[in-house]
């Protein structure tokens, strides 16, 4: 197992009791972080690379994607940016095309968002199934995304398709869908919104997957204050996901709980909608996490650098907090302890800033200021 020793740093973000380190080094030893501390301490190792003052944070936590789909829906997005309002409807288009893709090509339609994204700092990711809505196709699209990371999710529950009949729907999910999904996922999923699933709905096929193994995370509250919050909370699920219209009590169950709330704030950019309020729910002890939503309809960006950019301007948080929220918080949104942080044990996954301060992150928008990706101990992108 070879070691790095990467120093110079200017300052590392560690996400761990350390805090900010100044003038600090890592090392890295195979495919985990095997040292911290101040660069005038750091051991040596077999390679050693000087960043000369960059900033160094976690590896961002992509906790809630769509990668897994075919074609795209930019007439849609400038149909809507001229005046038409948002729904749901939009989502059958891409599931015809994702239906009528080949293997290969949903493979490297993947392929191309998971490098586009890592690019962007992203070293841990969810993938969530959804436009295939048949049997044969959920379990296709989650088929491929298992190739890609670890953390896939059955969301058959998506938007009951074009021509179907909804209970017969919710039976086919309950049935032989999750059936056919359930080795292929870790988690389960539900679209609980106004125009989505209702709540008795949502617990059937939250059962279903409970029942099957897979650990429950839920769409909640993105287009009304609906129930899924709250049935988020009672099924003690990792993650409530968009929260944008919330009640006190909502809050406070969230509060309460082990579920985080993942803001998605790509997705209110990109239908020009109202933003979550991130301080109402760090103000009261709501674990927060920011995530992509990366899908062809509502938010079509990989950028988890452009969601911090977001949250600071748009959502009332300290740039401190939203990088907190796009590392550690989506590794907690994920159940994770190996990723979203920078200390001894970690998986070896950096970002090299082309910035003396994780600050720039939301100071500079949409300026690439990803330098470096050490990915699983693995150096990517500029070599110095
Ligand atoms: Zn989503």
């Amino acid at each position: 197992v070879s070691s790095l020793l990467i120093t110079g740093i200017g300052e590392l973000v560690t996400n761990d009791d350390a805090g900010i380190l100044r003038a600090a080094a890592v090392v890295i030893e195979g495919e985990q972080i095997w040292w911290t501390g101040p660069a005038a301490r750091a051991p040596t190792a077999d390679t050693c690379v000087d960043v000369a003052g960059a900033a160094v944070i976690p590896g961002f936590v992509d906790s809630h994607t769509h990668l897994i789909f075919a074609g795209d829906r930019s007439a849609e997005f400038a149909a809507r940016m001229a005046g038409n309002t948002y729904t749901t409807g939009g989502i059958n288009s891409t599931v015809a095309a994702t239906r009528d893709a080949s293997d290969s090509d949903l493979r490297s339609a993947t392929a191309r968002l998971v490098s586009e994204g890592r690019r962007q700092g992203t070293t841990t990711f969810e993938c969530k199934s959804g436009y295939g809505l048949s049997v044969e196709d959920e379990a296709r699209c989650l088929r491929i995304a298992e190739e890609f990371t670890s953390e896939t999710t059955f969301l058959g529950a998506h938007v009951v398709p074009a021509g179907a009949d909804r209970g017969d729907y919710v039976d086919l999910v309950c049935g032989p869908m999750v059936a056919a999904c359930a080795g292929h996922a870790r988690w389960i999923d539900v679209f609980c919104d106004r125009g989505a699933f209702d709540a008795d709905e949502t617990r059937t096929v939250l059962d279903a997957g409970v029942a099957h193994g897979l650990q429950p995370r839920l769409h909640a509250n993105q287009l009304e204050a609906g129930p899924g919050v709250q049935i988020a909370v009672e099924y003690g699920a990792a993650s409530a996901d968009h929260c944008t219209h919330l009640t006190d009590a909502d809050v406070d169950a969230l509060a309460g709980s082990d579920t985080v709330a993942t803001l998605l704030p790509a997705a209110e950019f990109c239908t020009r909608s109202k933003f979550p309020n991130a301080r109402r729910l760090l103000d009261a002890g709501v674990t927060v996490a920011l995530a992509t939503d990366c899908n062809p309809g509502s938010a079509y960006t990989t950028s988890m650098p452009l969601c911090i950019a977001l949250a600071v301007r748009e959502m009332g948080m300290t740039p401190a907090e939203a990088l907190s929220a796009a590392t550690e918080g989506g590794a907690r949104a994920l159940r994770r302890d190996d990723v979203g942080r920078v200390v001894a044990g970690a998986r070896a996954d950096l970002v090299v800033l082309a910035a003396p301060s994780h600050v720039h992150l939301a100071y500079r928008p949409g300026v690439p200021l990803v330098d470096a990706v050490v990915h699983s101990g693995q150096w990517e992108g500029r070599t110095r």
